[in-house]
């Protein structure tokens, strides 16, 4: 048996996984990234220890292959540094790669994590015998990956991708991380939700929705579909809008990108039938390109929403250090 380990480094969880080589999880540990209250130095010094440990727990039953790490914001993938993150508080130019290398003693496979999550969800997910499709995952913020012939297109700077900025409304919509306004992450991301919970509150229309406002943006968006899920008419409404949102979206993604597959992953997409029907509504509306290639066009639920950046980062170390 032949093993790597992944690495998920989100805003809220650090999750590590040992994934064997025919996309078997075999362990996998959550721990809280606590970014906020921990500076960089100490939450690499956590993820080390847990890579260490898992990567002795399997040593006796087959030989690691790698390391692959998945992390949040614009990632320098020539480089290894990390230049900004959105979910990631004080995480500036921060040499995430050397950084772990220096501690681990060994070579570190580093990505985007939505390009991670893709990888993943190509692997073992809905993009199973997919070799072209997009993905985007709905998580604090929204990550975006296009994947050619099984690998992601990362554009001339690795950068491509970023389809949670795709401006929806640019004038007059909620600031974004970016600079920009309205962009696709203020309407469909768990952040989004929390925001609409929040605005929907204040306005008096959803007094429900007042106790779900502790916690951070997931544990919020994921009180929010349950109370939906139970019939709660603002909570619905909320998700209504997310799938406005993202039909508007994937409206243009389709007409631009003409690919047979697209799929929604992320945390958020737990709610995928309480977003889908607004989802297919706007699609057919506005994508020309949609309503002409008929079923050989799919927008489907992903089937790993919260591991498929395990798998991925796993399957990247396999791909970087085959032979
Ligand atoms: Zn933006």
């Amino acid at each position: 048996m032949e093993f790597a380990i992944g690495v998920d480094l989100g805003g809220t969880n650090l999750r590590v996984a040992a994934v064997d080589d025919a996309g078997r999880l075999l362990e996998k540990r959550v721990m809280a990234t606590d970014a906020a209250s921990r500076g960089y130095p100490q939450v690499l010094d956590v993820l080390s220890d847990a890579i260490r440990l898992l990567a002795q727990a399997y040593r006796d039953r087959g030989l690691l292959r790698g390391v692959g790490v998945g992390v949040p914001g614009i990632l320098d993938a020539r480089t290894g540094i990390l230049r900004d993150s959105p979910t990631l508080p004080g995480w500036r130019d921060v040499p995430v790669r050397e950084a772990l290398e220096g501690r681990l003693g060994t070579r570190i496979i580093l990505d985007n994590d939505a390009n991670v999550a893709a990888v993943g969800e190509h692997w073992c997910g809905a993009g199973r015998g997919h070799p072209d499709l997009c993905i985007l995952t709905l998580g604090t913020g929204i990550g975006g990956a296009i994947v050619f012939g099984g690998q992601p297109w990362r554009g001339k700077s690795g950068m491509a991708g970023e389809i949670g900025h795709l401006p929806l409304r640019p004038d007059e919509g909620p600031p974004c991380a970016c600079g920009g306004r309205g962009c696709l992450q203020q309407y469909a991301s768990a952040s989004a939700v929390r925001r609409m919970v929040l605005e929907a509150v204040m306005q008096g229309r959803a007094p429900s929705l007042a106790p779900l406002l502790e916690g951070n943006p997931g544990d919020i968006a994921l009180r929010t579909w349950e109370l939906a899920t139970a019939g709660d008419a603002p909570a619905c409404e909320v998700f209504r809008q997310v799938g406005v949102a993202l039909g508007i979206a994937l409206a243009g993604l389709v007409n631009v990108l003409n690919l047979p597959l697209y799929v929604v992953g992320g945390g958020v997409s737990c709610a995928w039938d309480l977003f889908a029907p607004a989802l297919f509504a706007e699609l057919r509306r506005r994508s020309f390109v949609y309503a002409a290639t008929g079923d050989t066009t799919r927008v489907v639920r992903a089937e790993m929403p919260h591991d498929a950046g395990l798998y991925g980062a796993a399957r990247l170390a396999f791909l970087n250090n085959a032979g």
